[in-house]
């Protein structure tokens, strides 16, 4: 049995929204924080420059941090692109497939991830590995389900006799209080890096700035985003009045 370090945490970061909070929970919580994300040949390379920086701005929102976050990887999960035909990793429009599901779905993609992830984490004797995925606003993904992280972890653990632990602090909140949770962590600082410096947008668009950070504006991922962090501020004046 392989036994990890329970104060150690691995999360996969993209430089999104969702995995700058959970990076944020994660330094909040544990005293060594290491950070890994995968090239699969998305469509834009935006996600892969923006998060060294995105990490960066996250870990220097709270006193503190910054000497918890340990090591960075990005591991190289080019084969997703090579089998897979989706509109995040080539040429083909957003919008809803015969499966239900829409063309942004990639098969396969976070079970491999957390598969890589597992490995990597048992290499580095860490416990804990954190993931954004959520049940509760994802366009239906069935690897974001809760219950495909449990048989997930419960596959990882039988197959490499270890005792890791799969963290999922987003799954049962929506984007509104996706921004509530990294305010509670982070405060105004925390908020403003997130606007900052995380990317979402599925077309790449770093040109056009809204209230609620970079994006087109216009692609169901920046709609999300949008529609959230509106329900975050409305939330925060009834709050605030
Ligand atoms: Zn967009």
């Amino acid at each position: 049995m392989m036994v990890t370090d329970d104060r150690k945490a691995l999360v996969l970061f993209s430089g999104g929204q969702d995995s700058a909070t959970c990076l944020a929970w994660a330094l909040d919580r544990f005293e060594h924080v290491e950070t890994v994300g995968f090239a699969y040949g998305q469509r834009h390379h935006v996600e892969m420059e923006i998060r060294p920086r995105a990490r960066e701005a996250v870990a220097a929102a709270v006193p503190g941090w910054q000497a918890r976050l340990g090591n960075d990887v990005v591991i190289d999960a080019g084969v997703l692109g090579e089998i897979s035909e989706t509109a995040l990793t080539g040429d083909v429009e957003i919008t809803m497939g015969e499966n239900g599901l829409p063309t942004t779905f990639v098969p396969g993609r976070n079970l491999l991830f957390f598969t890589l992830a597992g490995a990597y984490a048992y290499r580095r004797g860490i416990r804990h590995i954190v993931s954004g995925v959520c049940e509760t606003d994802y366009s239906g993904y069935p690897d974001c389900r809760d219950e495909t992280v449990e048989a997930m972890e419960k596959v990882l653990n039988l197959g490499m006799e270890a005792d890791l632990i799969l963290e999922t602090p987003l799954m049962w909140i929506d984007k509104a209080a996706s921004w509530i949770l990294a305010e509670r962590l982070g405060g105004a600082a925390l908020v403003a890096a997130i606007i900052e410096e995380t990317h979402t947008c599925y077309e790449g668009d770093r040109g056009h700035r809204h209230d609620w950070g970079y994006g087109c504006g216009a692609c169901p991922a920046c709609d999300l985003r949008a529609k959230g962090f509106a329900a975050y501020q409305s939330a925060k004046e009834s709050v605030d009045g």
